[in-house]
């Protein structure tokens, strides 16, 4: 694999090819959403007689998971969209593989494939669809728009998924997760009303 594109963007006016400035779209009972985005990396590269490519994005904080459940929560949104992108909108009429998205950890070691979202592999010199993959483009559209619907609703829910943030953040005598705990109340974001 080799860098092909840098700091490529897609939905944003004016900007230089090969950035487009189409976005990508996502409707859902008559809700529209509109996603434009900067991708830092995409490498091209040949796997089994195959064009592939790789969407990074170089992170300077601390690791996210990618998991199916992450990016399925809406939590880890930014590695599968923008596969989309380059997919759908920036390389189009190249015929590509995906083959992974993930996070390049600049003080950190870089590229960590095992914590990528693969979407295809190499089985034995065959390119094989990720089962993983083809379920999470399925529901994709339906975890941002849920996700924008509950943000235009106003909805912004005290919660966590670190059950001990409380021990390390400097905002934890005022956001009320401990009451909101207390409560034994929970939070799904992209869950559906
Ligand atoms: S203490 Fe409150 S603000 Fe800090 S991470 Fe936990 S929920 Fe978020």
């Amino acid at each position: 694999m080799a860098p092909e594109l840098m700091e490529v963007s897609f939905g944003r006016q004016g900007q230089p090819p090969p950035s487009t400035d189409q976005w990508l779209e996502f409707s859902r009972e008559q809700q529209t959403v509109r996603i434009s985005g900067r991708i830092d990396r995409v490498d091209t590269g040949i796997v089994a007689g195959h064009s592939v490519f790789n969407v990074l994005d170089y992170k300077t904080g601390g690791s996210i998971k990618l998991t199916p459940e992450s990016i399925t929560a809406g939590l880890a949104l930014q590695p599968p969209l923008y596969a989309l992108a380059v997919m759908e909108l920036l390389l189009v009429d190249r015929d590509l593989y995906p083959w992974q998205a993930g996070y390049w950890y600049v003080s950190e070691g870089g590229f960590r494939p095992r914590q990528a979202l693969r979407m295809y592999r190499n089985d034995e010199g065959r390119i094989e669809l990720e089962p993983g993959w083809e379920q999470l483009r399925a529901t994709l559209g339906d975890t941002v728009v849920s996700l924008v619907h509950a943000i235009r609703r106003g909805q912004f829910p005290v919660v966590s998924a670190d059950e001990h943030c409380t021990g390390h953040c400097p905002f934890s005598t005022i956001c009320r997760i401990n009451q909101v705990r207390s409560l034994e109340k929970t939070c799904q974001p992209t869950a559906s009303e």
